[in-house]
């Protein structure tokens, strides 16, 4: 599915991944951990392609396509989903408006028809369902006023929607409470846990990984992947922290 090769990337003249490596099979969940300032959020914006994010050398293939040739908008057609730590807000444009022409424009860009108001209302609302949002949320402004927890259940109804082959998942749980925690989790589970697909789910926290059980655990620190272990190594990395288990 994903297959990062020795990658390295500056954030303006500065090196932050240095010779990254990691390989990520359809059905897998794998989870990044690593201190503040590793590299992991960097990680995901070149995976997304953001301006500004300049790959040095290394290569990234996904799907078997060079992911680094394509556009931010075609690596989104071709079945990437990044969520963010920060949602934006998109004053004077609905959920439901913004999710059916994001939809819309991936088919497009497929070569498949539009989806037609009535069909795309109702994927919306089974997958709305999922994270226990209700359709009148979906029909305010994007995140403009919604708390923390809804932001993150609203991007999770876009990525239900939006049906990606791989997601990349950024501190998905930071500023979650329990419950929403708990429904956030299940709803990557619902959307995601699937044979052919895989998520990169960044955390700092065992609390989602609770949830959402990995079936990988790595550790990024200084710019590359240091340690590799199954669901266990985050339960070490919690109870001891990133030095003593990278000492
Ligand atoms: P993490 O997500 O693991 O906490 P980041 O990828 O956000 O780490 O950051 C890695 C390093 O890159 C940090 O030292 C950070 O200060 C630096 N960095 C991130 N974004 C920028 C930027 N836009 N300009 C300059 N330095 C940046
Ligand atoms: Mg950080
Ligand atoms: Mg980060």
């Amino acid at each position: 599915m994903l297959e990062i090769t020795n990658l390295h990337a500056n954030v303006g003249d500065k090196p932050i991944l240095k010779g990254l490596t990691l390989s990520i099979p359809a059905g897998e969940v794998h989870a990044i951990m690593g201190p503040n300032g590793a590299g992991k959020s960097t990680l995901a914006h070149v995976l997304g392609g953001k301006p500004g994010y300049e790959v040095t050398e290394g290569s990234v293939t996904f799907r078997g396509q060079d992911l680094l040739a394509l556009e931010p908008h075609e690596r989104a057609a071709a079945g990437l989903f990044l969520g963010f730590q920060y949602p934006v807000e998109i004053p004077g444009v609905s959920n439901v408006q913004f999710l059916r022409e994001a939809l819309n424009a991936q088919r497009k860009a497929r070569g498949e028809e539009p989806l037609s108001g009535g069909e795309f209302l109702k994927l919306a609302k089974d997958k709305a369902g999922l994270l226990k949002m209700d359709m009148e949320m979906l029909k305010r402004q994007v995140n403009v006023g919604f708390s923390g927890g809804e932001k993150k259940r609203a991007e999770m109804v876009q990525m239900g929607i939006l049906d990606p082959a791989f997601a990349v998942l950024d501190e998905t749980d930071s500023g979650l409470d329990i419950d929403a925690l708990r429904i956030v989790g299940n709803g990557i589970n619902a959307i995601m846990r699937s044979p052919d697909k895989a998520v990169l789910l960044i955390t700092h926290y065992q609390r989602l990984l609770d949830v959402v059980a990995p079936d990988k655990v790595s550790i990024l620190a200084g710019g590359r992947i240091v340690e590799t272990g199954g669901p266990e190594l985050a339960l070490r990395l919690e109870a001891e922290g990133y030095d003593a288990v990278m000492a």
